[in-house]
């Protein structure tokens, strides 16, 4: 296991949340207004593949749940029955972000 396993995104230092108050990514509630402040920072990380791909096996298993991370909202750990599918769907948005922003990440060095 390597710390990234272990400890994320926070090992990166050119991450854009680097520095940037937590609670943004922990927004109260589900305002858009504040789900999008976290989404367009995460929009612009240079580690957006790396991040997405370390979330999408912890939101899908229920270890991160109510925070915006990687541009997907992971659904809160209390919601209703339908709970393991609403976790699956964030799970998938982040694998397909981690998908996508690593071929753009790729296509920009080929470039
Ligand atoms: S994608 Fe978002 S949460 Fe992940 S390291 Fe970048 S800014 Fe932080």
């Amino acid at each position: 296991m390597t710390s990234i396993d272990l400890l994320g995104p926070v090992v990166y230092r050119d991450r854009a949340c680097h520095g940037v108050d937590q609670d943004v990514f922990f927004p109260n509630g589900s305002e858009p207004k504040d789900i999008r402040r976290a989404q367009e920072i995460c929009g612009r990380c240079p580690r957006l593949a790396e991040c997405a791909a370390w979330a999408a096996p912890l939101v899908r298993s229920g270890a991160l749940t109510d925070c915006v991370v990687a541009t997907v909202k992971a659904p809160a750990a209390h919601s209703n029955s339908d709970r393991r599918r609403r976790r699956d769907a964030a799970a998938d948005q982040l694998e397909a972000v981690a998908a996508y922003a690593a071929t753009a990440a790729q296509a920009k060095g080929a470039a």
